[in-house]
């Protein structure tokens, strides 16, 4: 059994990105990762341009200036100034050549086509130079950016169109049990209702993986193996749920074995999860994730987010973790490192009630995983602990 920092590393060392590339439009770009650096094709601004409502000057020794014209965002124009000259201008406009500072209007007083002073502009005062932002063939954005809504902005900003990204990973979702039920349907006893497929996908599509299929087996070394075989040739990344304890039933991790899919891990020395698979065949990486639903949701936070992440081009996916002083006092028994599920509340986080994994109420109701490393037995009242952030919309 290895350690969770174990796990972690061998997810890291052992994913790389997808080899290929595909291009999108930026509308359809958001959370994708560039596949190579974005030279800016324009200086941004693309002129000298008025970052303030107010005049544009030529500067002179007096306090007095000659208003002669007037510049808007969108006008091409540029007015010649003469020193002690002025023209009107506007946020955004196009600053002439020939003024050297801008005043804000509140600065100003005006008497017909005479503007005083009330103070002396500094010289480029309120001008925006161009190429402030990026002067036109530098580095935009590089390889390995996640285009977020700013970058998209910025992006498009700069008149670029479309981009070269990493594609997302394809993903099967895959359960297994012959006791699941579809939900809607009558339950036969002995049956429960499947419920991983759903989540799991809710939480592929929340973290803005879309390319997925579910599918279901029973509890069938032949089915199981059949479909593993199948699938694992359509995929990027196979996720299966159940089937990888120890029980007689369990015949997961025998068909993937017999399919020859590489273990690069099974067994993580933590609480909920503990019986999690980890493995590859060709480009293709399987997570057998626990069938207790709250222990395969915690797996997908902790180690599928990182592997989704570094398949489409992420350098440095980590999950977002704060440290928070804890309401309660927690004992620890057993030496596995344990993911809570949490409140936290901006502030402080508070241990929930309910921490089995086969339960999926505390986790509906949660907000954060408190961390406790192995070593740790005993956390007091008010002590710092790891949290991490669930992505909640
Ligand atoms: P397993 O890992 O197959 O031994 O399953 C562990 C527990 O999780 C059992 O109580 C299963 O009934 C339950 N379980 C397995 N798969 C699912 C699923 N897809 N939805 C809901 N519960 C499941
Ligand atoms: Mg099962």
């Amino acid at each position: 059994m290895i350690s969770v920092d174990e796990a972690i590393s061998i997810v890291e060392k052992n994913v790389i990105p997808q080899e290929k590339s595909c291009t999108l439009s930026l509308s359809a770009a958001a959370g994708y990762v560039l596949f190579n650096n974005v030279l800016a094709p324009i200086d941004m601004p693309p002129f000298r341009q008025s970052a303030m409502d107010g005049y544009a000057l030529n500067l002179h020794a007096l306090n007095s200036y000659r208003i002669i014209e007037e510049v808007k965002a969108g006008d091409s124009h540029q007015p010649v100034l003469q020193k002690g000259e002025a023209a009107r201008i506007f946020t955004g406009a196009p600053v002439p050549d020939s003024a050297n500072a801008i005043v804000i209007q509140e600065h100003v007083k005006i008497q017909k086509s005479t503007l005083s002073l009330d103070q002396h502009p500094s010289l480029d005062d309120h001008i925006r130079p161009m190429g402030e932002q990026i002067k036109k063939g530098h580095l935009a954005l590089k390889k390995g950016s996640v285009l977020t809504s700013a970058g998209l902005g910025y992006l498009t900003s700069l008149g670029i169109t479309d981009v070269e990204v990493y594609p997302k990973p394809k993903i099967t979702v895959i359960v297994t049990g012959n006791e699941l039920a579809r939900a809607g349907e009558p339950l036969s006893f002995g049956q429960i209702y499947e419920s991983n497929a759903l989540m799991l996908t809710q939480a592929l599509q929340q973290a803005g993986y879309q390319n997925f299929k579910v599918a279901q087996v029973p509890d069938s070394l032949e089915a199981t193996r059949e479909i593993l075989e199948e699938e694992i040739t359509r995929c990027d990344l196979l996720l299966i749920s159940g089937g990888i304890s120890v029980g007689a039933y369990d015949f997961v991790g025998r068909a993937l074995d017999e399919i020859k899919v590489k273990q690069l891990f099974y067994k993580v020395n933590q609480k909920p999860g503990k019986p999690l698979y980890f493995g590859k065949l060709g480009h293709t990486y399987v997570f057998a994730l626990p069938g207790n639903p709250a222990a395969a949701l915690t797996c997908f936070y902790i180690y599928v987010r990182r592997v989704l992440a570094k398949l489409s081009g992420q350098v440095d996916f980590t999950p977002l973790k704060i440290s928070a002083k804890v309401n309660s006092a927690i004992t620890k028994k057993g030496g596995r490192a344990q993911f809570l599920k949490a409140d936290f509340n901006g502030e402080r986080v508070t241990i929930l009630e309910g921490q089995n994994s086969s339960m999926l109420y505390t986790f509906a109701v949660a907000n954060a995983l408190v961390y406790i490393p192995a070593q740790k037995t005993e956390i007091e009242i008010d002590e710092a602990v790891e949290v991490i952030l669930l992505p909640l919309n």
